[in-house]
């Protein structure tokens, strides 16, 4: 038919969104299944994916980095992944002369050791997953549609979906993948429950004389923490790091608009000489900061994922690795579904979804928003009390284990156990 896409089949999933979580969905579903199931991400922005998020880099745990080894993707993203072997934690004023370290882990047995010979985490350029996650999911057939779903409406054992460019087509199951203002929720009257941060996330990266060692700060400080995280090497100054800097919004324009040297310097004052002279390689990019959360995690024939369903304070970097385990969690559930010969759309499948999910992610938006809240301010006696805290903390494995990202983000606490992707393990 003029104007449409070809329907009918009965086994056709629409991924809205082509973001991290989006791809890897795609590329698990179509790994394990091939021709018995058709997958096609829409997303207007296709073309420009890479691009979108060059500069950007993410702390990928290690849950995340077993799910990609998995499918393929690790060993084509590893020159561009550096291992964060050991994490420090200070708490302290923007004029302290010093800011003491209040907690570290790493490997060196001063903290929390990660799982048997693991890095807690890798910090990875998206722009190279990105790249190697559509490389990989055209190999196995993944179909692209460099449009949006403009409209989507359930009916009987299939989803008809209207395209942005005026054709129409169907699926049985459509999974919103489409970022925290995710039209596709909306349309769906999913509610979202949620507030806007205060505060922006200013990232860059940044050149640096002296080798990172591996190691990964969090400052905090009184309008918010200033991440430095290890990069593989590179840039001019052949050591490199990027950087997660919490501003107060109002402060943002003064603190990065004005000259690059201007930029640099408040970049200084926060990052410390430790890794001797800086330079910034790329950036500075500002972005709302807010917390929210899909009533719900499915529709009629309908799952969210990724940001579409949850957005957290990037305080201890842990957004996309929600989205991973959330692609891991329905890639496991709709894969149950098609070896019992079920209707992977079907309200049930959905539910188990949810279930799997819904603990963790609200786990982690809680701790987020609290730790935010705890310590992006100035006041003297809840300063006092969180530095007592921090000692504290530094015997509590359960929070450590949020910023090594082994507290929710890979594991699904209804089970009792991590989605199978996030072990390692095949579909
Ligand atoms: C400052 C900052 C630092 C962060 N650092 C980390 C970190 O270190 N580690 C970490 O785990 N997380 C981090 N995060 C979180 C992470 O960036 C997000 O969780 C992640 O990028 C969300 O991916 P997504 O694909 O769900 O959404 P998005 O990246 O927003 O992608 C949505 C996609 O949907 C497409 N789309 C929109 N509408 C439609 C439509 N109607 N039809 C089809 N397609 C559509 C868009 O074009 C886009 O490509 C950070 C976030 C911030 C703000």
């Amino acid at each position: 038919m003029s104007g449409s896409m070809q329907g009918g089949a009965s086994r056709k999933v629409a991924i809205a969104g082509g973001g991290i979580p989006g791809l890897s969905l795609a590329l698990a579903l179509r790994q394990a299944h091939g021709d018995a199931l058709d997958v096609t991400v829409f997303d207007p922005g296709l073309d420009r994916a890479a691009l979108r998020h060059r500069g950007r880099a993410f702390a990928v745990a290690a849950g995340g980095r077993r799910m990609l080894t998995r499918l393929g993707i690790w060993a084509d993203v590893a020159h561009a992944a550096e291992p964060i072997l050991d994490m420090a934690i200070s708490d302290s004023r923007l004029s302290d002369p010093v800011r003491p370290v209040f907690l570290t882990f790493g490997q060196d047995g001063t903290g929390e050791t990660p799982p048997a010979g693991e890095p807690f985490a890798h910090m990875v350029e998206a722009e190279f997953l990105v790249d190697s996650l559509l490389a990989a999911s055209r190999a196995v057939g993944v179909a692209f549609e460099p449009v949006g779903i403009r409209h989507a409406q359930a009916s009987g054992r299939s989803m008809a979906l209207a395209l942005s460019d005026g054709r129409e087509t169907d699926a049985t199951l459509l999974v919103a993948a489409d970022g925290a203002r995710s039209r596709l929720r909306e349309a769906a009257g999913i509610g979202w429950v949620g507030r806007s941060y205060p505060q922006m996330g200013i990232v860059a990266t940044i050149g640096h004389e002296r080798p990172h060692g591996g190691r990964a700060f969090e400052h905090f400080l009184p309008s918010g923490p200033f991440a430095i995280l290890p990069l593989v090497d590179g840039g001019v100054l052949s050591h490199r790091s990027s950087i997660v800097w919490t501003e107060r919004e109002a402060d943002v324009e003064a603190l990065i608009g004005g000259s690059r040297e201007d930029t640099l310097t408040e970049i200084e004052r926060r990052f410390g000489l430790n890794l001797g002279r800086l330079v910034i390689e790329d950036g500075p990019s500002a972005h709302p900061l807010s917390l929210g959360m899909a009533r719900s995690f499915r529709g009629e024939r309908l799952a969210l994922l990724g940001d579409a369903a949850h957005v957290i304070h990037p305080i201890a970097g842990q957004g996309l690795n929600l989205g991973l385990a959330d692609a891991a969690s329905l890639a496991e559930e709709i894969t149950e579904a098609l070896r019992l010969g079920l209707d992977p759309g079907a309200k049930d499948v959905l539910q188990r979804y949810e279930r799997s999910r819904r603990f963790d992610t609200f786990a982690m938006a809680a701790v987020t928003d609290g730790l935010n809240r705890l310590f992006s301010n100035d006041i003297l006696p809840i300063r006092l009390m969180r530095d007592l805290g921090l000692g504290l903390v530094d015997r509590m494995p359960g929070l450590k284990s949020v910023f090594i990202g082994e507290a929710s983000a890979s594991r699904g606490a209804s089970r009792g156990a991590s989605p199978r992707l996030m072990r390692g393990e095949a579909l």
